[in-house]
């Protein structure tokens, strides 16, 4: 692959989206290319128990999961390259991205499927508990709670749209919040005062979670009122963090469109960039419903769309 000899397509990230983007445009013949970043198979690596993915009906494990969709995606014909882009000049064709390895590759057009990562609180122990109590995803998550007591950490309409999610399954749920006031809607912050299994908790950070090591769970968390510095013990089964999201956007910066937090902007129901013949699919362009499934999809669209572009040029 050089300027003169460009791929037809190059896949940036190896989620969901990525490697569904892959298995389309692999059995559409365009041969793509996938480099998959330094997180090879994205956010589902870092979970356990996935139950919601459709087609298995036994409970599978996220890290599993994504192996299978590499070798799908190898098996039909991807070229996987381990490979971080760090530097991307899309005002020229074929568009042209840089590796840390230093390779240049040359495209004819480009599947931006790099994801999102949740922001955690950054304590040791909610990064031990990370799979075995700690979530950031209250719709993968929520499920195992049934009846149980959950604490939710957060002032959005994520944070709130979590709670309120969550009311489906555990049996209270506690929402602390750092300030005294929350950023999440009105209409959503009506719904959260209004529901009886929500409580909230003002003015306080997590400072340690709590758990056991056999088997490994959370049992309960510390919590600091940040205005007396008050420390109290909480009993709970589960945290969510909630505390927003951050799009792996930073190399796009400059070169293609973007709303206010980072997230690659396409057009309505569609994969398409500003950028003709630059596709954005999964959590990289969605702040909504950050699926596996969802970013699937979008990967399938895209791989449907860059298909349909080169055709026509
Ligand atoms: P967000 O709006 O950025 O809110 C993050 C919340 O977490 C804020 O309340 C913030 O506190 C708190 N926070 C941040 N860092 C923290 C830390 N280290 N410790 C404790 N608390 C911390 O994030 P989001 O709720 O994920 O929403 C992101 C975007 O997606 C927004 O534009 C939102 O409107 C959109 N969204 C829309 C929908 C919907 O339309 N249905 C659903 C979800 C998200 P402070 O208040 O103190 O800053």
């Amino acid at each position: 692959m050089n300027v003169q000899n460009p791929s037809k397509v190059i896949i940036i990230g190896s989620g969901p989206a990525g490697y569904t983007a892959a298995i389309y445009a692999a059995r559409a013949m365009l041969e793509p290319v996938l480099i998959a970043g330094t997180q090879p198979g994205g956010q589902l690596t870092i979970t356990t128990d996935v139950e919601n993915f459709p087609g298995f009906s036994e409970v599978i494990q996220g890290p599993w999961l994504m192996e299978q969709m590499k070798e799908q995606a190898l098996k039909v014909g991807t070229k996987f390259i381990e490979d971080h882009i760090s530097k991307v000049n899309f005002q020229k064709k074929p568009f042209e991205i840089i590796g840390d390895s230093g390779e240049h590759y040359y495209a004819q057009s480009i599947i931006i499927t790099t994801g999102a990562q949740a922001r955690w609180l950054k304590l040791k122990s909610e990064e031990k508990f990370k799979g075995f109590g700690v979530s950031a995803c209250a719709t993968c998550d929520g499920f195992f709670y049934k009846n149980k007591d959950v604490v939710v950490v957060g002032g959005g309409n994520s944070a709130a749209e979590e709670a309120l999610f969550l009311t489906n399954f555990a049996k209270k749920i506690t929402l602390i919040h750092r300030k005294s006031e929350l950023k999440a809607e009105k209409l959503l912050q009506k719904k959260l005062f209004s529901n009886s299994k929500i409580n909230i908790i003002w003015d306080s950070v997590i400072e340690e979670v709590i758990g056991t090591e056999n088997p490994k769970g959370v049992t309960g968390i510390k919590i600091k009122n940040i205005k007396n510095n008050k420390i109290t013990d909480l009993e709970t089964h589960g945290m969510f963090v909630a505390i927003g999201h951050d799009p792996a956007t930073e190399i796009f910066k400059g070169q293609i469109n973007m709303d206010k937090d980072g997230y690659i902007i396409t057009e309505p129901d569609s994969t398409k960039t500003n950028i003709s013949g630059i596709f954005a699919a999964g959590d990289v362009k969605d702040k909504i419903y950050r699926q596996a499934v969802t970013a699937a999809g979008m990967g399938c669209m895209a791989a449907l769309e860059a298909e349909k572009y080169l055709s026509n040029h």
